[in-house]
C-alpha cells in the first residue's frame, strides 16, 4: 500500500508498555494510574446501564454533561461556553485533537508545534496535507522562544498547537507566554489548538493558563480536555473539546462521521459525579504529593532531575552516565533493571536526542518506591 504516513511507526506508548508487560517490568512508561478510579463513579456507570441508558447519546454529547462542563469551565476560568454550540464530548483527548486538526487544516497549511511534542499532533497534520513547522525547545527549562515563533509565522500559518502542562516536559505556560502569544495572533487568521488534558495537574500553587481565560485567545481556540486524567480512568477514553461556535460547527461535521457520539452510560455517570467540584479541586495536591515523593526518591539515583511544574511526568537526564541513545537505554533499563520509561526523542519529528527519559508518577507510593529501588542500582 502507498502509505499515507510513511514515516510513522507504532506509537512509543504502545511499544514501551508492550515491552514492559513482556519483561514484567514496573511500567512507568505510558501515562496511566496503577490504582483504580472511584468505586462510586463505577457504581454510577453500572446504575446508568441498569437504568437503560444504553442507546446513542446525542451527537455532541449528553446535555446534562455539557452543562456540568460549562459550569466547571466558568468556575475555573471565568469563561462562558454555550453547552449547546461550544462543547462536544469526545472519545478522549486524542480524538478531540485529531478532530480539531482535521476540521481546519488544508493541504499546504502550516502548523507550528513545540518539540518535544506529544506524538499525535504531527501525524494528524500530515494526514490533512498540512506542513509541520516544529520549533525545538531547549532543556532543562523548555521555554518557548517567542522571537523565533514570530520568525516562523508566514502567510500560510494556520494553527499553533500548545500543550500546557506539557507532555513530556512538565512545563507550564506563564502569563508572559500568554501575552506573547496574544500579540502574535492578534489580527492574524491563526487558530490555536490547546492541549490541556493535564489542566488540573499544576503544582506549587501555580496557575493553569487555559486559553479559555483570555477572550482574545478563546475566540480562536480549540481546547482539548481529558476525563481520564481527572478521574484516574484512562481506559474509559472520555474527554471533550471546547471551541467558539463557528469552530465547533466545523469540528462537529467531522466528529459526527468519525465516532458519531461517545458512549452513553459513562456520560450519565460523569455528569452526576462532576457536580462535586472537590473532585477536580483536590487533584493538584494529590499528584503533587506523588511528584514530591518520586523526586525525593530519584534524587538518590545518578539521574539528574529536570523541573516538573505540571503533568504526571518526571523527566531525568542521564548525560555523562552513558553514551547510549535514549531509545536503547529505555529498552535496557526495562530489561535489566525492570523499570519502563519513555525516551524523549520519541517526541521529535527531527532526530533529536538530549539523553532524557520520561517517567510517569501516577502510581501507588509502593510502586514508585519499588521503581526507585531498582533505579538506584543503575
Ligand atoms: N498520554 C499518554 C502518555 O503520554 C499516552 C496515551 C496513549 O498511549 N495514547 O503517556
Amino acid at each position: 500500500v502507498n502509505s499515507k504516513l510513511p514515516q510513522t511507526g507504532t506509537t512509543i506508548f504502545t511499544v514501551m508498555s508492550a515491552l514492559s508487560a513482556e519483561t514484567g517490568a514496573i511500567n512507568l512508561s505510558q501515562g496511566f494510574p496503577d490504582y483504580d478510579c472511584s468505586p462510586e463513579l463505577v457504581g454510577m456507570v453500572n446504575k446508568a446501564m441498569q437504568n437503560g441508558h444504553n442507546q446513542y447519546a446525542p451527537m455532541a454529547g449528553l446535555m446534562s454533561l455539557r452543562e456540568q462542563i460549562a459550569a466547571k469551565t466558568e468556575r475555573l476560568y471565568g469563561a462562558n461556553y454555550n453547552p449547546d454550540t461550544e462543547i462536544t464530548i469526545t472519545a478522549g483527548g486524542t480524538q478531540a485533537i485529531f478532530t480539531a486538526i482535521s476540521a481546519v487544516i488544508n493541504p499546504t497549511d502550516e502548523v507550528i508545534i513545540f518539540e518535544p511534542a506529544y506524538d499525535c499532533y504531527a501525524p494528524a497534520i500530515k494526514l490533512m496535507g498540512g506542513l509541520v513547522k516544529s520549533l525545538a525547545l531547549d532543556p532543562p527549562d523548555y521555554r518557548i522562544p517567542w522571537d523565533m515563533v514570530k520568525r516562523l509565522i508566514s502567510a500560510r500559518t494556520k494553527m499553533i498547537i500548545l500543550n500546557t502542562p506539557q507532555n513530556p516536559t512538565g512545563t507550564i505556560l506563564t502569563k508572559a507566554d500568554i501575552d506573547e502569544l496574544t500579540a502574535i495572533v492578534r489580527n492574524q487568521d491563526i487558530f490555536i489548538l490547546s492541549d490541556e488534558v493535564y489542566e488540573h495537574l499544576v503544582y506549587d500553587g501555580e496557575t493553569h493558563h487555559s486559553m479559555a481565560r483570555y477572550p482574545e485567545l478563546r475566540e480562536r481556540s480549540f481546547i482539548a480536555v481529558s476525563f481520564g486524567k481527572l478521574f484516574h480512568n484512562t481506559g474509559w477514553k472520555m474527554g471533550y473539546c471546547l471551541a467558539p461556535a463557528y469552530l465547533m460547527q466545523e469540528f462537529r461535521k467531522i466528529h459526527q462521521y468519525l465516532v458519531f457520539s461517545v458512549n452513553t452510560p459513562m456520560q450519565v455517570a460523569i455528569a452526576e459525579y462532576l457536580k462535586d467540584e472537590s473532585v477536580y479541586l483536590s487533584l493538584s495536591s494529590f499528584f503533587q504529593q506523588k511528584r514530591d515523593h518520586f523526586r525525593e526518591g530519584l534524587s538518590g539515583t545518578r539521574f539528574k532531575l529536570l523541573p516538573c511544574q505540571g503533568s504526571y511526568f518526571q523527566c531525568v537526564s542521564y548525560q555523562g552516565l552513558t553514551d547510549e541513545k535514549d531509545t536503547d537505554l529505555a529498552v535496557r533499563i526495562t530489561k535489566e533493571f525492570g523499570v519502563a520509561s519513555i525516551p524523549v526523542s520519541a517526541f521529535y519529528t527531527k532526530a533529536t536526542d538530549h539523553q532524557i527519559l520520561r517517567f510517569c508518577f501516577a502510581k501507588r507510593q509502593e510502586t514508585l518506591d519499588k521503581a526507585v529501588d531498582r533505579l538506584l542500582k543503575f
